[in-house]
């Protein structure tokens, strides 16, 4: 059995292959942190946008979008906070010159000691067998009790020192807790120093006076400054909320995991504003929201979990990430926060304009709290590829690659493929194709036998095979191979379209949403 290690590289390299993932400017080998999509990766990630979006705007009758601009006057970024707190702390290790995340050490850190009491949980499981009592066990078993000592009190202390950005202490605790660099293994560690993630350019000529700008680095400021324009010209009511898919740029210290933390990525967000004092509602309402549209794609209800937040952001009075089981653990993919009125009354103050909500049930004018929900498309791309990959052995000691990726976001929908490349079959395939392309995505094959055909449909998820035989000609019947479970059946090409759809159409999914 290969080790999640292995597989995640596998899937890396996967990517690759069958045109998910290129790294950037590849052939100047590579721009750290920075990845390009290539034809397959595109689709998939366009699918994951629409179902985002339609989710959003079309299940919500109070959510509407927008596209607001990357580059924003600079005083935003002076009233959101990010110029003076978007900060990680840093650290060095000056045998390996390798820079790390202070805050993730001491998370390693602590996810190795939750590592450590799970496989005494395991291991007693194993040797008890049906009378196991976990929950027992954890509160009596030595060893449990010691690691979870240590992981309260590591815990505690690195709330506060996050909590009061105490920089010296979050050294202090790397020393205490004796963690090595990875690289060199050793323990001789710089001061932890904050930096600022924003990237910087300037905007008009040097003779003008060129403005310092910053790339955004997170696309909710482009909706709080739109806030008035889109409640006056939509004649919005409370609650509301607008919408917004593109691009945020942060200066990240440790990039890897591939596109999970990335210098250039792409976020979902939407802020929902609303009534002060009702955020705990909404609060909650947008968290089983959220969860129900990740689970809705079938990767396994079992691979999401919520993970409340040690430190609140400046702006933020709850938070939750909804985590995803990646290989290399249990990941953020998703935020979401409740922001009061911070950013708003920021912008009010620093803008000097009136931003508030005239309330016509109350006669009275407020400004609005907000939730906001927040999703990275790029780690949602990669929790679907991580939770569709399988090697999967083959009867006769053959093995295939197959990506079993939700049908509705699957880059290609269906390949039609003629047996032979002769006796009119072809002719014949590209009918079917003409006659599909209108509905899904549909792609021709006429390459090499079936069977390594459908390895290749396999290897980027294609949920339907239709192959064309002398049959075919006589009959107007296909076999229709399908890739999860590979079984055939035989349909009449009338019916194609009809039975692909129902599995692919994403207003099918929706509509479970909204049952
Ligand atoms: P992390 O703690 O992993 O740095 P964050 O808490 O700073 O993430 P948010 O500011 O809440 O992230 O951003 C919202 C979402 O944007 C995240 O849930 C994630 O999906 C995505 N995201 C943030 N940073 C990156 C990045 N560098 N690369 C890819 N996606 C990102």
């Amino acid at each position: 059995m290969a080790t999640q290690e292995e597989t995640f590289k596998k899937l890396v390299s996967h990517c690759k292959e069958y045109g998910f993932v290129f790294p950037s400017s590849e052939i100047y080998d590579g721009l750290g942190a920075v990845y390009d999509y290539g034809q397959n990766g595109v689709e998939l990630k366009n699918n994951i946008k629409r179902y985002w979006w339609d989710f959003m705007t079309r299940l919500h009758d109070n959510i509407v979008g927008i596209d607001a601009a990357i580059f924003m006057h600079p005083t935003v970024w002076k009233a959101s906070g990010h110029v003076d707190a978007f900060n990680d702390p840093l650290i060095d290790n000056k045998d390996s010159k390798k820079r790390y995340r202070a805050d993730v050490l001491i998370e390693d850190q602590l996810a190795k000691i939750e590592e450590k009491i799970n496989k005494e949980v395991e291991k007693a499981a194993k040797r008890f067998g049906d009378s196991f009592d976990e929950t027992m066990f954890r509160q009596t078993n030595p060893r449990v009790l010691e690691h979870q000592q240590h992981f309260d009190a590591l815990h505690e202390r690195y709330k506060k020192a996050m909590n009061d950005n105490d920089l010296n202490e979050l050294k202090q605790i790397i020393l205490d807790e004796e963690i090595a660099c990875p690289i060199s293994g050793t323990r001789n560690w710089t001061d932890v120093r904050q930096f600022n993630l924003m990237f910087q350019t300037e905007m008009g000529s040097t003779a003008d006076g060129a403005m310092k700008i910053y790339l955004r680095p997170e696309t909710a400021q482009g909706i709080f400054v739109n806030y008035l324009n889109v409640q006056k010209t939509g004649r919005m009511k409370l609650p509301f909320g607008i919408a917004q898919i593109g691009k945020a740029f942060r200066n990240e210290i440790v990039a890897r995991q591939f596109v999970f933390r990335m210098r250039e990525f792409e976020q979902m967000e939407m802020q929902f504003f609303i009534k002060p004092g009702t955020e705990m509602d909404w609060f909650k309402y947008w968290k089983t929201q959220r969860l129900a549209w990740h689970k809705a794609l079938g990767l396994g209800d079992n691979k999401y979990r919520f993970h409340d937040h040690e430190k609140l952001a400046h702006y933020a009075n709850a938070a939750t990430d909804i985590e995803f089981e990646m290989p290399f653990g249990f990941k953020e993919v998703e935020g979401i926060h409740s922001r009061t009125n911070f950013d708003l009354s920021q912008h009010a103050k620093f803008s000097g304009k009136k931003i508030e909500y005239f309330d016509p049930e109350t006669s009275e004018s407020y400004t609005p709290y907000v939730i906001e929900t927040s999703i990275g498309v790029d780690r949602m791309f990669l929790s679907i590829l991580c939770g569709s990959y399988e090697e999967q052995p083959l009867e006769g000691g053959d093995s295939r690659v197959v990506l079993h990726l939700p049908a509705v976001l699957a880059p290609v929908k269906c390949c039609v493929m003629p047996l032979v490349r002769k006796d009119g079959l072809p002719e014949k395939a590209q009918e079917i194709l003409n006659s599909l392309r209108f509905d899904v995505k549909t792609t021709y094959d006429e390459k090499d036998s079936i069977g390594k055909r459908y390895r290749r449909q396999d290897a980027i998820g294609t949920p339907f095979c239709v192959t064309v035989d002398h049959d075919t000609l006589v009959d107007n019947t296909v076999t229709v191979r399908f890739r999860d479970d590979m079984h055939q059946e035989r349909v009449h090409i009338n019916d194609l379209r009809d039975m692909i759809l129902k599995a692919v159409d994403m207003s099918h999914l929706l509509r479970s949403l909204a049952e």
